[in-house]
């Protein structure tokens, strides 16, 4: 299966869009797959024994954690190797932001693994970002929610994505998440790696 990351702050609709993805190439009878990176870990953590849940993944030692991204990585290459033709999309973060700074999604033993396509950047306003995330209680995002902190992560994003970009020579690509209609997103994300 040919690879593409869909990256972009939290709350800006990553979700949203790769389920609407997925409906249209089932329309098209496209073969596809939906991967979460964040569950994929986690998937990854109960089967070591490290954590019985998702919230106990942060708190484990950096090189656990570092351990299980490479692990999740490698169990989603495999799963685009063995999974035929067609397109597996990739659900997760350039940038993560921590108290010690910027922390990169895509670090170069992910990426090499994964080897995708495209890395997409899902972006909007930030004011429409913050709108999103105020409107999903089922969500706490609370370090994104400053329409500065969002500014600043969408810039850092893009650095980042294009710094794992040149790894593997893949593309970026920035999509808009328009209000009011992911399809429109979904459509060109699909198309960008037809
Ligand atoms: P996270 O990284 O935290 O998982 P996410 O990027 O996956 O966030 P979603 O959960 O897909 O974000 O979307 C956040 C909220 O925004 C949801 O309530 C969703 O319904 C809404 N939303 C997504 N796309 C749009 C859109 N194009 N127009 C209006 N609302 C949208
Ligand atoms: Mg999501």
């Amino acid at each position: 299966m040919k690879i593409g990351i869909v990256t972009g702050i939290p709350g800006v609709g990553k979700t949203t869009v790769l389920s609407k993805v997925k409906e249209i190439l089932e329309e098209k009878k496209i073969n596809n797959r939906i991967v979460n990176y964040g569950d994929y870990m986690l998937m990854t953590a109960m089967k070591l024994g490290y954590v019985n849940n998702r919230d106990e993944m942060r708190k484990l030692p950096v090189e656990k954690q570092k351990q299980l991204q490479i692990e999740a990585a490698k169990g989603i290459a495999n799963e685009a190797k063995e999974g035929g033709d067609g397109l597996l999309f990739i659900d997760t973060h350039a940038v993560i932001r921590t108290p010690s700074g910027y922390l990169p999604g895509l670090p170069k033993y992910v990426i090499e693994e994964i080897n995708p396509r495209v890395i997409f950047l899902l972006e909007a306003d930030p004011k429409v970002i913050l709108d999103r995330q105020r409107r999903d209680t089922s969500r706490s995002r609370t370090d994104y929610s400053d329409e500065k902190i969002i500014f600043e992560t969408i810039n850092f994003a893009r650095y980042a994505a294009m710094a794992s970009a040149v790894l593997v020579g893949a593309t970026v690509k920035i999509i808009i998440n328009v209000e009011g209609d992911p399809s429109v997103a979904a459509n060109e994300i699909i198309n960008s790696m037809l």
